[in-house]
């Protein structure tokens, strides 16, 4: 069972507002000092109030830009002076974390390489305590979910309650047109349990290319998500690193002025009516499901008693695989997926030889 997590909401931290998404945005890396700030003045200038900039890059091969380093902490204070904005960037250790503290950088994340590592959590978590600072964990580059519930929990447990989620898709070696598989699932399980976690997708590190952002990011908007977390560039090509998914700021812009935003709920008379009859079905469905499952169950033990009198063992695998055959099949011209239909019968299949053993061992 998930442990819960103690979370103060993000419209207390005063970062965002509403209408979604709630956009954080700048460069990958901080490059210079004018580019920082052109970047950040045309993020400002188009509404933007949160700016993002790497300031040690986790870098695949030595040799790549890793990152200006602690000169560019200043560079993102004076984003701060000047635009009045609040200024983010990804800490890996908790050296990172002392030097944005001391620099009075306002929000931190922790980034796809370093939320695999429960060691390095754990240093940034105790480095984080007692401080007010927002942290964001992207997910592990493995899609492991307990490995990313592992990092929040660390870092709650440290007395970090302005904590959200970035989800930025995980690494593969499968060929995908985008730079990371996306694993929505993931992200849809972890939004299901917490529920109150500010959810962000990273359509930048996850298409790797600027022709799938836009794609991406309706995507994290229909799923409900509260924000998005894009890289932005006064001069995307000349960028540094990650030069393909950056945008100008003037892009940015058109992107998010092209997103839809359909509502979580809708106070409308009609659609309330339409939803609640619909919902209506869905539970006399669910009802006819559990006791239909109940039914099967009975004859299940009727099986076992049967078996039980004649001497026979309960497990008949060959069985088992006509029949799961049998109804992926079926369910196939049902429109029902055959990973749904195996995920279903397998479970039911599991209580079946428990109830069937119950009755052999009493
Ligand atoms: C980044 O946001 O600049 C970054 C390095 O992302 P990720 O950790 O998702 O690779
Ligand atoms: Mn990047």
């Amino acid at each position: 069972m998930a442990k819960t997590l103690e979370l103060i909401p993000i419209w207390e931290w005063g970062f965002f507002t509403l209408p979604r998404p709630m956009t954080i945005a700048g460069p990958c890396s901080a490059e210079s000092l004018e580019q920082v700030l052109e970047t950040a003045r045309g993020l400002s200038e188009r509404g933007i109030h949160v700016f993002r900039a790497g300031i040690w890059k986790p870098r695949t091969h030595p040799g790549s830009f890793e990152g200006i380093g602690t000169p560019g902490l200043k560079w993102l204070r004076q984003v701060k002076e000047e635009t009045g904005m609040k200024v983010c960037t990804e800490v890996a250790s908790e050296k990172h974390v002392y030097e944005c503290l001391k620099y009075g950088i306002d929000m931190v994340w922790v980034g796809a390489r370093t939320s695999a590592n429960p060691f390095l959590m754990q240093e940034i978590a105790d480095a984080l305590r007692d401080t007010d600072i927002p942290v964001l964990v992207k997910n592990p580059v493995n899609p492991d979910l307990g490995l990313w519930i592992g990092a929040l929990e660390r870092l709650n447990q440290a007395g970090v309650r302005k904590l959200g989620v970035i989800h930025r898709g995980f690494s593969t070696s499968e060929p995908i047109a985008y730079r990371n598989a996306p694993g929505w699932q993931i992200a849809i399980e972890l939004r299901t349990r917490y529920p109150q976690l500010p959810f962000f997708a990273d359509p930048s590190h996850m298409g790797g290319d600027r022709k799938y952002l836009l794609e991406i990011s309706q995507k994290a908007m229909d799923l409900g998500l509260e924000g998005l977390m894009l890289e932005s560039h006064c001069s995307p090509d000349c960028a540094l690193s990650d030069a393909k998914q950056q945008l100008t700021p003037a892009d940015l812009l058109t992107l998010l002025e092209s997103l839809q935003i359909r509502e979580k709920d809708s106070g409308d008379k009609e659609y309330r009516e339409g939803i609640d009859q619909l919902r209506a079905q869905i539970d006399i469905l669910d009802e006819n499901l559990l006791y239909l499952l109940h039914s099967r169950m009975d004859v299940s033990k009727k099986i076992g008693t049967y078996k039980r009198e004649h001497n026979v063992a309960i497990l008949q695998t060959g069985r088992w695989d006509a029949l799961l055959a049998a109804m992926k099949e079926k369910g196939a011209q049902y429109g029902l997926s055959e990973q749904f239909v195996e995920a279903v019968f397998n479970s039911i299949h599991e209580e079946s030889v428990r109830v069937q053993n119950e009755v052999l061992s009493k």
